[in-house]
């Protein structure tokens, strides 16, 4: 649907309201945005899963809506920050180029900054832009040395630069962060699996695999409330995070589901780290003062290992069914399927 004029503008607004009515949808910006890309029919991937939910007859319940955003939407979101940062920087580097010329720097010095803010048209990615960036805060020293008469004004674009590489890099750091658990979101998760699993079919290394979902958690927002179970899910978090070690990948897979990335760990070793975590958890109380006493909270994690050339859903798929298994044979176990 392409939508250019007003009228038409309200129109898709009125749909995409009523249509957010039906499915008794809370009108939040993330839920609203959903919605409309949904129905402006942009993004074909949103389209299909969301209508299979809908023939489904499936319940958009707050966690299904926070994973299609998270999934379909804050991509998009990375998208625009890269957008804009680009759209600044090439205005700082425009000025420091125009300071230079004025002040009669030889065009060849910087030479290396005008094809850098060439090149800048085409950044697409948030590495490249990262990496522009950082070679422009080089020039423009470099620059800044050069020139004595201008050098203040040259380092005053410099740190103009400097500040929006800064916030580039706050920008991505939390379009890729979990916001209630701090741990990695789904999407950056998923950016992660394919590209250690590209690693690890390179190096030969094993590359393992856990998932996991903690048991019963429905039944501690029924007696605690959400935000007791929020708690519950930043403590998990952090429990987690301390038991794998430092190159090992915690993400938040989706509502009180996590996903560990192990490189460099076999079955073995894997199906090792998922009883600690098991038992790290099991065996040490809740840290949260609530009436009735909460017991320790316990959690079932499949396993599996990536088989090289096998597609990434097919390892994922498998960690899946472990998990399966685990809740199946009684739940606070590891299962590993090979
Ligand atoms: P099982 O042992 O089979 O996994 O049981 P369960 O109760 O954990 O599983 P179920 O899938 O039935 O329920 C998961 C619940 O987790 C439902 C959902 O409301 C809740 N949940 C998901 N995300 C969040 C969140 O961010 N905060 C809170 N408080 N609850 C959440
Ligand atoms: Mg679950
Ligand atoms: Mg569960």
């Amino acid at each position: 649907m392409y939508v250019a004029n007003p009228t038409a503008i309200k129109a898709l607004a009125d749909v995409v309201v009523s249509s957010m009515q039906r499915f008794r949808i809370p009108l939040t910006p993330e839920n609203y945005s959903l919605w409309y890309e949904y129905h402006i029919g942009n993004n074909r991937e949103l389209q299909r899963t969301m209508d299979v939910i809908i023939s489904n007859s499936a319940d958009f319940d707050e966690t299904v809506l926070h994973d299609l955003y998270v999934t379909f939407l804050s991509s998009a979101k990375e998208a625009e920050i890269v957008r804009e940062t680009s759209v600044n920087v090439q205005d700082a580097l425009r000025n420091l180029i125009s300071v230079a010329l004025r002040v009669g720097v030889d065009a060849d010095e910087f030479g290396a900054a005008l094809t850098e803010l060439a090149a800048m048209e085409h950044t697409k990615s948030t590495d490249g832009l990262r990496d522009l960036v950082g070679h422009l805060i080089g020039e423009s020293r470099k620059m800044a040395e050069k020139s004595q008469v201008a050098g203040a004004r040259m380092r005053e674009s410099a740190s103009k630069i400097e500040t929006l590489e800064r916030r580039l890099e706050s920008a991505l750091v939390e379009a890729r962060t979990d916001s209630l658990t701090g741990l990695a979101n789904r999407r950056f998760f998923d950016s992660r699996l394919r590209a250690l699993a590209g690693d690890a079919m390179n190096s030969g290394d094993e590359l393992s695999l856990l998932m996991i979902d903690v048991d019963r958690f429905k039944r501690v927002n029924d007696t605690w409330g959400h935000r007791v179970g929020d708690e519950l899910l930043r403590h998990l978090a952090s429990t987690l995070q301390r038991t794998v070690r430092r190159e090992d990948l915690v993400a938040r897979y989706g509502g009180e589901e996590f996903a560990v990335i192990l490189p460099q760990a076999d079955a073995a070793a894997a199906i090792a780290v998922g009883e600690n975590i098991r038992r790290a958890l099991a065996s040490v109380p809740v840290p949260l003062d609530v009436t009735p006493v909460m017991p320790p909270a316990t959690v079932s994690i499949g396993v599996s290992c990536y088989q090289p050339g096998d597609p990434l859903s097919e390892w994922v798929g498998k960690a899946d069914a472990a998990l399966y298994r685990a809740k199946q044979e009684g739940r606070d176990q590891v299962r590993y399927i090979q």
